[in-house]
Parts: C-alpha cells; sequence; structure tokens
C-alpha cells in the first residue's frame, strides 16, 4: 500500500510542506517527519524509516493501520451513496446508532458530528437546552476539572483546564468553572492515597454549591483523565461524583474520545466504574480515525423532553453538513466488526496487564515518579528527582522522546499544559499489537531509560 512516492521527490514534499502546510499546535519544525504508509502498528516515513505507532496517531487507530475491509466498506458506501444529510436518515447511520446502544450496554439517541470537540459543544447544548425546556432556565454552566483536554472550539476549549492551550484565544465561551482533578501522586489537597476522604470528588458539591445548582447545567468529565497526565481517580470517585450530580439535577457528560471503544480494557471507560452516564461524548476509535466521525449519545429519557410536541420548539436547533456522513457511518460499522471479531476490547486489557508486569523495572529509575495504567494507556510522570517530586524539564521530557524515536517508537506527553508540568510521557498504542509489538514497545522503553542512566553515568 505505498503510495505514489516516484511523482514527487522528498525534497519536494518537505519544500512544499515547509510553504502550505500549517501544522497542528507546533512551532513549526523545517524536518517534519512525513509519513507515507502504515501496516499494523507500525508507520513508515518519507526516508522509508519505520516506526512503532506507540500513540496509534493521536490515541485513535485502535485497529491498527492498513485494514483493507474498512477501505473496502468505505468504497462500497462511496458508490451507493456518499452523502446523505440527517435531517432525513439513511442506512449506515440507523445500523451505527443501534450498534452504538450494543457497544454502550445502555438506552442512548444518538446525534452525529465530525470530532471529539463537535461532540461535546453537542453535549453542552443539550444539556442548556434541557433544563431550559424543563423549568429550569438559569440551568447553564458546566463544571470541568484543571488539567483536563474537552477539544479546540470556543465552548470545548471553556471546559479544557490547561492555561496554555487557551490563554490567547480568551474571551472563550462563558459558563465553565474547574475543580481541582483526582492526582494521588501529587494530591491537589495534601491527601495520602487510600487514606483520603476523596475531596477530589467532593469539590463537585463545593463547586455546585458555590456556582449555586440552579446555575449549573453539567459536570463534564474524562473517566480518566488521558491527555491531561493520565489522571487515574481512587476507586469510588465517579460513582461519587454522579451521586452529586443527581442531587443537584446537573447532568454528568462523560468524555470517551478517548477512553471509548476498548481503550481501557472494557467497551467504555466508564463501564470500569460502574457509572451510568446521561450523555456520552465519543470519537477517535469509533472509527479507529479511519474518516472523521463523533457522537453525543443521550440517554434515551432525557430524549424524551426534546421530542415532546406538547411543547413548542423542544427539537434541538443543531445541524453540520457532515455529522455521520454515511462513508464514515460505514466505516465506524467496518471498524466495530474488526473490534468485536478480533476481540480488541480484552487485548487492550491483556496489553495492559503486559506493561504493568514488564514494565516494572522503570518504577526504580531516578527519573520515574509514577506510573499510570487505564486498559492499554499508560503515563509515566517523569521527576528531576524522586525525593523533590520536582517535575521534570522539557529537555528531559524531549530526550526519552527522542530516544524511543531512535529505537523506533514514537511515543507522546501530556499537552502543552502549564510550563514545567508537560511531564507524563504517554503510550497508547494500536489495540491490535501483536505480542511482537507488545515486547518491543516494553523492551524499548526499557532500553529508552538505561540509555539515559548510562548517559549520566
Ligand atoms: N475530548 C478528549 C478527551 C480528547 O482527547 C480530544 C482530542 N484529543 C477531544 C475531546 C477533541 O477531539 P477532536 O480533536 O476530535 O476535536
Amino acid at each position: 500500500n505505498e503510495p505514489a512516492m516516484d511523482a514527487i521527490s522528498k525534497e519536494d514534499l518537505l519544500d512544499k510542506d515547509r510553504k502550505y502546510v500549517w501544522h497542528h499546535i507546533t512551532p513549526h519544525n523545517d524536518n517534519p517527519m512525513v509519513v507515507v504508509s502504515g501496516e499494523g502498528s507500525w508507520i513508515k516515513d518519507v526516508d522509508g524509516n519505520r516506526y512503532l505507532d506507540g500513540m496509534s496517531g493521536l490515541w485513535c487507530v485502535n485497529v491498527g493501520h492498513g485494514r483493507e475491509e474498512i477501505a473496502e466498506a468505505a468504497a462500497k458506501q462511496m458508490k451507493t451513496i456518499a452523502y446523505s444529510t440527517l435531517i432525513q436518515s439513511h442506512v449506515p447511520a440507523i445500523k451505527l446508532a443501534e450498534k452504538l446502544n450494543e457497544w454502550l450496554e445502555g438506552e442512548y439517541r444518538v446525534f452525529f458530528s465530525n470530532s471529539g470537540s463537535d461532540a461535546n459543544e453537542v453535549a453542552f447544548k443539550i444539556a442548556r437546552q434541557y433544563h431550559h425546556q424543563n423549568g429550569k432556565p438559569s440551568k447553564h454552566k458546566f463544571i470541568s476539572r484543571h488539567r483536563a483536554y474537552h477539544g479546540s472550539s470556543l465552548g470545548s476549549l471553556g471546559a479544557t483546564g490547561q492555561a496554555q492551550r487557551k490563554l490567547k484565544y480568551e474571551p472563550l465561551a462563558a459558563g465553565f468553572t474547574h475543580v481541582p482533578p483526582p492526582y494521588c501522586y501529587r494530591c491537589p489537597f495534601g491527601q495520602q492515597e487510600g487514606a483520603c476522604r476523596m475531596q477530589c470528588a467532593e469539590a463537585f458539591e463545593d463547586a455546585i454549591t458555590w456556582e449555586g445548582a440552579d446555575s449549573v447545567a453539567g459536570v463534564i468529565m474524562e473517566p480518566v483523565i488521558t491527555g491531561g497526565g493520565m489522571l487515574v481517580p481512587p476507586d469510588g470517585y465517579m460513582k461519587r461524583v454522579q451521586e452529586i450530580c443527581n442531587k443537584h439535577d446537573v447532568l454528568l457528560i462523560v468524555d470517551e474520545v478517548i477512553c471509548g471503544f476498548g481503550r481501557s480494557g472494557r467497551k467504555f471507560g466508564h463501564h470500569n466504574f460502574g457509572a451510568k452516564p446521561d450523555i456520552v461524548t465519543m470519537a477517535k476509535g469509533m472509527t479507529s480515525a479511519y474518516s472523521p466521525l463523533s457522537a453525543t449519545a443521550v440517554s434515551a429519557w432525557l430524549y424524551d423532553s426534546f421530542k415532546d410536541t406538547s411543547k413548542a420548539d423542544s427539537h434541538l436547533r443543531h445541524v453540520n453538513t457532515f455529522g455521520g456522513n454515511p462513508v464514515s457511518c460505514a466505516v465506524a460499522l467496518a471498524n466495530l466488526a474488526i473490534l468485536e471479531r478480533e476481540e480488541l476490547v480484552s487485548r487492550s486489557a491483556w496489553i495492559g496487564e503486559q506493561f504493568r508486569e514488564r514494565l516494572q523495572p522503570l518504577a526504580a529509575h531516578p527519573h520515574v515518579g509514577d506510573i499510570r495504567h487505564f486498559g492499554s494507556a499508560l503515563g509515566i510522570e517523569l521527576v528531576e528527582d524522586k525525593q523533590s517530586k520536582r517535575p521534570a524539564e522539557a529537555s528531559l521530557v524531549a530526550s526519552y522522546i527522542a530516544s524511543c524515536k531512535r529505537l523506533g517508537l514514537i511515543i507522546g506527553k501530556n499537552g502543552d499544559t502549564v510550563p514545567g508540568f508537560a511531564n507524563v510521557l504517554t503510550i497508547s498504542p494500536p489495540l491490535s499489537s501483536t505480542d511482537e509489538d507488545v515486547a518491543f514497545i516494553v523492551d524499548t522503553l526499557l532500553e529508552a531509560f538505561s540509555i539515559r542512566a548510562e548517559d549520566e553515568g
């Protein structure tokens, strides 16, 4: 599946890239990696170098690269009908909405969009309108958490809890407030793990009280904060937040954009915590990023207030041209069929167990402060020294990423958060990774760290 590289030289490509392409969230690099093909967990660049795609792109290529049956499903749908709106309906959307209900293990009405950011925007609008038409129009605010990432549009960025992503774009959408995250390694409340009153969950009660319950429409949270540093909550956290939400008639919106579709070792991240969200947003792994698609799944009881014909104007005033595109829905169906047939959800749990067992030696490394797991997603928090827990400097973090890349493994780090706090290495490989791929990731990480240890003498 090599592209037609013969038509254009590498130098030409790079010249044109430098001239025309605006890269995402990065200072322009004059020598970017230009990816040309992929197979399984591996990608190849324009120089012919192979790398294990240890981040599945951006936490999204759950079934791995080069799946012909997905390409065939897309081509077949394009030939049948490539576009139809969801003002009417179409066959792939109907089949996919039904399939998502199976995956969600609940009864949900599904609104399709294009991206994770879109899906969250739709959730906010639905939550506000729901309260509006249920006699509580002043309920409009959302509570999120510091370090959370919920997207790049002005509302989803408002929900995001990372200053560096927001500062130059303010004012964002109004009505978002944040509480400290569950972060046991550096508890924002100064407590010890396992011996606390879970103030991180109670913080929602405080925020609702002080904002005024009559003004709060919803809480938005990922099951585990992924891009903000792989922050795994203590047992009972999500259930407690749900109780608090129920008590105050606040909707619980769970952002499953990364944690969904098997990443957590269960179908959805919240399945690990016994929570029943009112609204679930999803994107990335739904199509394994073979085509853009996202969804906002809304509990059936909540949807009921949008079809109440006794109330004039109760429908949702939201449309997007590409949302639920038939080709993307067909791609999602083919992707979910692979996840099911190859049992990749349990494979993800297995990958996570391998990481847990085989990466234990890393814990003793002087720069490793904490290792955190959620299914096959892994975070390694780097510190300058274990005693002070001072977050590792950017150059140290970059050196580990570069060591892994030199050895053929692409890994990530938690975004561009508060300066000095982008110190968590992230690994989130395709769920289809073979035994050899998993061994390669483990061996490479161990080698990258011992290379550092030797470097430092
Ligand atoms: N929510 C979460 C948890 C995410 O990680 C992301 C993207 N990384 C988004 C929302 C936004 O998704 P998108 O980039 O598709 O807009």
